[in-house]
């Protein structure tokens, strides 16, 4: 790398190699596919790499967008097609009782006044630029923007995207839903994939496990409803919650019902790929008590391989696709 280059690197983030994730335990590594650099664009033949060129002409300097970013994960096997880089983005409104990086969410502010730190669309693509040819080798690799809750910063994750297509790479989020009409209309002309994580197909679950109220069950399904219209590639993520223990009675996701109504959701939903379900995992325990913030899940046992089976073999059985 020549000097002038090495000037040229924003700073580096915090990079979080062992980075949130929603729930895979272990992760759950994908085939990778890789492909000389320069048919990066099978990415097309995946039909991904989208992108709305005349929306992008409305923003006059994409590159000089700012977005408050937690941390990022430059190489990863998850969250998307391909290898990819992951950018967490910090705020979050929801209060989920299994949250890994509940320091990346708004609950978080009291005891962390000013997290994160801010960053150009420029920085990341700089960053994106560095790991190119790794990205572009891989089926469909490319960004996914996580959180956080990414959509509360839709002007970032619009110029990012449209900076990313530019340099020929995927871009996915990886959202809870957030934001209203205003909000998806910037947002889904550039992202190629939407990994929508549900929580619950019923409303009381919802309200348990996320913390909130009607008004996000509703934001969450209508904003499938518009990922459907958009015809806009969706998996639907799910945590996976199985401890008989009637402590957790209220949290529990495994029982016939939640996973019929999952399974409903997408079968409803056209755009819908498939269901990723995510084992539970406790990897976010220690935030909670180092910001000194109630674990409502303490004690909970993460599921077994045999009741991960059950549940993708129901879904499977409701006629599905269960993503693996
Ligand atoms: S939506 Fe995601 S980031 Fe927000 S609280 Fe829930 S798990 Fe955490």
């Amino acid at each position: 790398m020549r000097d002038d280059d090495e000037k040229a690197q924003p700073k580096s983030p915090t990079f979080c190699f062992a980075t949130k994730r929603r729930g895979a335990f272990p992760p759950r590594p994908r085939p990778i596919v890789f492909l000389p650099p320069e048919r990066n664009y099978a990415a097309r033949g995946l039909g991904l790499l989208g992108g709305d060129p005349a929306s992008a002409a409305d923003i006059e300097d994409c590159g000089a967008v700012t977005g408050r970013v937690h941390s990022i994960d430059t190489f990863t096997a998850v969250d998307g097609h391909g290898i990819r880089c992951i950018v967490f983005l910090q705020g979050c409104e929801k209060r989920c009782a299994f949250c890994c990086n509940v320091d990346s969410t708004h609950a978080a502010l009291a005891k962390t006044p000013n997290p994160g730190r801010t960053m150009s669309v420029n920085d990341i693509v700089e960053i994106l630029k560095r790991n190119r040819k790794y990205y572009a080798s891989s089926e469909g690799g490319g960004l996914t923007l996580s959180g956080g809750e990414c959509l509360l910063q839709p002007a970032f994750v619009e110029a990012v995207a449209i900076k990313t297509h530019e340099i020929g790479l995927t871009v996915a989020i990886d959202t809870a839903a957030s934001g209203d009409a205003e909000t998806w209309n910037r947002v889904l002309p550039h992202v190629d994939v939407v990994l929508l994580c549900v929580k619950s197909s019923s409303l009381e679950k919802y309200k348990a496990i996320t913390g909130t109220t009607e008004r996000e069950y509703e934001t969450m399904r209508a904003f499938l409803k518009e990922l459907n219209r958009r015809r806009v590639k969706t998996w639907l993520r799910f945590v996976l919650m199985s401890d008989p223990d009637s402590r957790f009675v209220d949290f529990r996701t495994n029982d016939e019902n939640e996973l019929r109504g999952l399974a409903e959701l997408a079968k409803t939903h056209e755009c819908v790929e498939g269901i990723e379900l995510l084992p539970y995992h406790r990897f976010g325990e220690f935030k909670f008590s180092e910001l000194g913030l109630e674990y409502k899940l303490e004690g909970m046992r993460t599921p077994d391989a045999e009741e991960i089976h059950a549940a993708q073999t129901f879904l499977q059985s409701q006629g599905v696709t269960v993503i693996c």
